[in-house]
Formats: C-alpha cells, structure tokens, sequence
C-alpha cells in the first residue's frame, strides 16, 4: 500500500486530498500540531498524526522520516496574503524555510530507502506578483509582491534545486481554487457566507475591500486531481493548475446574489480597511501543459464554483 505524508491536511486541500489518497487505497500520514492530536476529530479519519511544527525544521524531518512516505504533499502555511502582511517572519518560516526541511528530510528518507520519494508543493499564482501579461505560464517571471509571494517563491525555487539533485520534486502553481471548505478569510467564501445570512435577515450589507481585482477562480476539488496526477507523473516538473478565466470580486458578487435569488443593489460596501498594501490586480493561469500532458482539467467553472458555495452556505444557516 502507497503511502503519504501531508502537511496542512486539516486545511481545505489537505482534507480533500486525504479523502482522494483514502478512496485509492493510500496509508496516511499528516504533520500534525499538539492541537490537533488532542483534538484528533480534527484529523481526517484514518490518518496517522506525527508531531511536528512547520516553525521547527527538525521536527519536520522527524516527522516525515517516521511516516516513511512514497509521495509527500505539502500544503500547509500561512494561506492568506493579507496575513503575510501582519506576520511576514512567520510568513517566512512556515511557508518558505518549512519547504527546505521537508526537502531535505525527503532526500535523505529517498537515499536511506532506496526507493523513489515523490513530493509535491502547493506553489501559488502569487509567486507572479503583478505580471505584465495574462495569462500566466510556467515560463512567467517570477517577481512576488507580498511576504506570501516571496515565501513561496522561495519554495518554488528550491523545488526546482531538489529536482536537479535528482529528487522526484514538483510544483503545482495553483492559482485560487475554492469550496464550502474555504475560511471565510478569503474574499470568496467572506461573499457567499455573507450573502447567505443577508438572504435569511440575518446580515443587512456586504463590507469588502477592492473589488475590481481579478482572480481565476477554481473548484478545490480539481486542484487537488491536479496535484495526484503531478505526484504520479513519469516526471517532475513544473505546472500551473488554473482555470484560464478570470472573473472580478465585483462579478463574484453579483454571482453570488444570483446564486441566493436576491438582488444585491445597495448592499454591498468597500471599506479601505479591507484594501492591501499591494494589490495584484489580475491573475489568470494558462493551464495547457497539464491538460497536454497529464490530461488534466478543470470540471466546475466559475458559475459552478459560486453556486455550490452558496448553496452550502444556505443549507448551514437552514439547519442552524
Ligand atoms: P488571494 O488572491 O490569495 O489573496 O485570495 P483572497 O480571497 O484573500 O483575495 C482575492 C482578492 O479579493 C484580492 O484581490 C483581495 O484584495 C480581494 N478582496 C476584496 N475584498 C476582500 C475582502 O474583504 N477580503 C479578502 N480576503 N479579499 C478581498
């Protein structure tokens, strides 16, 4: 039986990706906090929790070398670009130097069991920064401009360097990608929770940031495929996962009040609190290397991806 060892499995990929890998018949393995073994409902059922801090490199190898994985995934860090704002050290740690522990402790686990190690790393649409043209590819220059970007950078980059050393190493560029499961700290599910409670009286407007800027907006689900297909490929390389249409926050909410059957006019606020230090205003990824060569593509677009996370947000507050 494969088997796996995952960082950030309590997030919105990693529970996915645990119940894919689960499904196929993979033994399980997560880097867990003390936090989450006390609170071990947290972990998605029958995966084993080592412990480990993504801020304390050798735990990180520890971990790993005790789970003796095939395929490692790694997706955990700090998830928000305005976080890495307000804590861009932890930033630093948790989403860029955590890649080289895991890395290394990859390697190493390779050269003691002989046997191939896979790793995949949650790379980001952020690493572009602000790009000059859309959309993206693999070949975009690399130029982040947030603590975020930066970090993963960072990582992108090293996952390129294990490659060369002969490591099965590759990184998924995933650009947003969303579900019920996704915290309300990102604009998408802040909208459709929102929304949600406006459409039962119990919420009366709707307090975003920029509403002009422009993400490509995929189906979590999906991304998860993406990063299976990537760990399994003959080769390691590097692939930008993205739906290829880019919608704005602006139509995202429209969408959402559509999704609910009310009319948003008048409802909806921005609030320079909410507004970034830098704003990307555009990104767009042009997935055609994975769908040529892992066959790979998107199947819930941008309407399907609003609707459901409407629709779930309906059915929380009808069941409250
Ligand atoms: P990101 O692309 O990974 O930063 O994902 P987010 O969902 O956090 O943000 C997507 C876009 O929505 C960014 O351009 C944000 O500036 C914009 N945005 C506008 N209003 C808000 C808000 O209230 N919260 C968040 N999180 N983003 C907002």
């Amino acid at each position: 039986m494969p088997s796996a060892f995952i960082t950030g499995v309590t997030g919105q990929d990693g529970s996915y990706l645990a119940e894919a890998l689960a499904l196929q018949g993979w033994e399980l393995h997560a880097l867990t906090r003390p936090v989450e073994i006390e609170g071990e409902q947290l972990l998605p059922a029958g995966v084993e929790a080592h412990y480990g801090d993504l801020r304390d490199p050798e735990s990180i190898g520890t971990a790993l070398r005790d789970a003796r994985p095939d395929a490692v995934f790694n997706l955990a860090g700090i998830s928000s670009v305005a976080r890495s704002w307000v804590d861009p050290v932890e930033t630093s740690l948790v989403t860029g130097t955590a890649v080289a522990a895991i890395l290394d402790a990859a390697w190493r686990w390779q050269e003691e069991s002989g046997s191939p190690v896979s790793v995949v790393q949650a790379s980001s649409a952020e690493i572009f920064g602000l790009p000059t043209y859309i959309p993206q590819s693999e070949s975009t220059r690399i130029a982040p401009v947030s603590p975020y970007g930066a970090a993963k950078a960072y990582g992108h980059l090293l996952v390129g360097a294990y490659r060369a050393r002969g490591l099965h190493a590759s990184a998924a560029v995933l650009y947003n990608h969303e579900s019920p499961r996704r915290s309300p700290a990102f604009v998408t599910r802040k909208i459709t929770s929102t929304v949600a409670r406006i459409a039962r009286g119990q919420a009366h407007e709707l307090v975003l940031g920029d509403l002009t800027a422009k993400r490509d907006w995929g189906w979590a689900p999906d991304y998860v495929d993406a990063m299976l297909r990537i760990a399994r490929h003959h080769t390691a390389d590097d692939f930008v996962v993205a739906t290829g249409e880019s919608h704005s926050v602006q139509d995202f909410v429209d969408a959402a009040f559509r999704a609910a059957g009310i009319d948003g006019t008048g409802l909806v606020r921005s609030d320079p609190t909410f507004i970034r230090p830098v704003e990307t205003p555009e990104l767009v990824g042009d997935s055609s290397k994975i769908l040529a060569e892992l066959g790979w593509a998107p199947t819930v677009r941008f309407d399907g991806v609003v609707a459901a996370m409407v629709e779930y947000d309906l059915s929380l507050l009808a069941g409250a």
